[in-house]
């Protein structure tokens, strides 16, 4: 039988997949603990989740900052005991040829999709180790299987997770912690994610894909959802899911 008073920690769930994921997941019985920069955000979310009957924490934290991420790891500790589920989830894909010289860009990508991912399993880790249980939902993405011009950074950050998941996972798996690790790799989903594209030749065309081809984040949180599901002694070590009519 699937417990479902899990603790999750839930990073960029401000918007999109994480504020689709934690309403669904707080919808089904789980104390969902949240963290992202934009404070209104946050409230509205987690209001939303307790007028529903849920539960719900959030904190301001920026993943750069390693201390705010381990200050949201201590916010799931001291109000609700556990970290049972830990979903890095925090991204952004400001996409631009190399040839714009995007540095401060290129430095966002990696602070936020690599080293936020990194800081989130320093947080977790020890109190999953602890207790001999655990879950990491790492979001990866089509593009950390393929890439394109203008999307050389971003994808280099998303392959980057699934080498870090899975070197975890192997770790765990040897180290018998009972510790699970799941990477999802969606395709084009209806965010706020290509708003962050400043390049001007390349974001008309991605603008239109998205409007084109790009499915509900409703679809990403129940693929998360049955991650988690899953009986303890099974992992899903990555789902790669895409919209029917996306083609690459
Ligand atoms: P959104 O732009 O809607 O959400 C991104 C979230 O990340 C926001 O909540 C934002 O919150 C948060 N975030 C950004 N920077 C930081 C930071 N420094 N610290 C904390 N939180 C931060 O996009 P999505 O929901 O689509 O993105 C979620 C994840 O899914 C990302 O990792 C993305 O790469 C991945 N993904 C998305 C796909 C898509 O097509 N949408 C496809 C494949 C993967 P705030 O600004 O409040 O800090």
């Amino acid at each position: 039988m699937v417990k479902k008073d899990k603790v999750i920690v839930i990073t960029g769930a401000s918007s999109g997949i994480g504020e689709a994921t934690a309403k669904l997941l707080a919808e089904q019985g789980n104390k969902v603990v949240l963290g992202a920069r934009r404070k209104e955000n946050l409230e509205r979310i987690t209001s939303d989740i307790k007028t529903s009957g849920g539960e719900a924490v959030f904190q301001i934290t920026d993943v750069t900052k390693h201390d705010d991420v381990e200050a949201l790891a201590k916010l799931a500790l001291d109000e609700f005991k556990q970290i049972d589920v830990w979903i890095n989830n925090a991204g952004l894909m400001p996409h631009s040829t190399f040839d714009k010289l995007k540095v401060n860009e290129w430095d966002q990508m990696v602070d936020v999709n690599i080293k936020g991912v990194l800081y989130g399993i320093a947080a977790a880790l020890p109190a999953m180790r602890q207790r001999k249980t655990g879950h990491f939902i790492n979001l990866s993405s089509v593009a950390g299987h393929q890439t394109h011009p203008g999307g050389g950074v971003y994808s280099g950050t998303k392959y980057a997770v699934r080498a870090i998941s899975e070197a975890l996972r192997q770790e765990e798996a040897a180290a018998k912690s009972n510790i699970r690790v799941t990477i999802i790799s969606p395709g084009a989903i209806a965010t706020e994610l290509p708003n962050t594209i400043t390049d001007e030749d390349l974001k008309g065309g991605i603008d239109q894909l998205y409007d084109s081809v790009a499915i509900s984040p409703d679809r990403v949180a129940e693929t998360i959802l049955f991650a988690i599901n899953a009986p303890e002694d099974t992992t899903m070590n990555e789902i790669l899911l895409r919209p029917t009519i996306q083609q690459p």
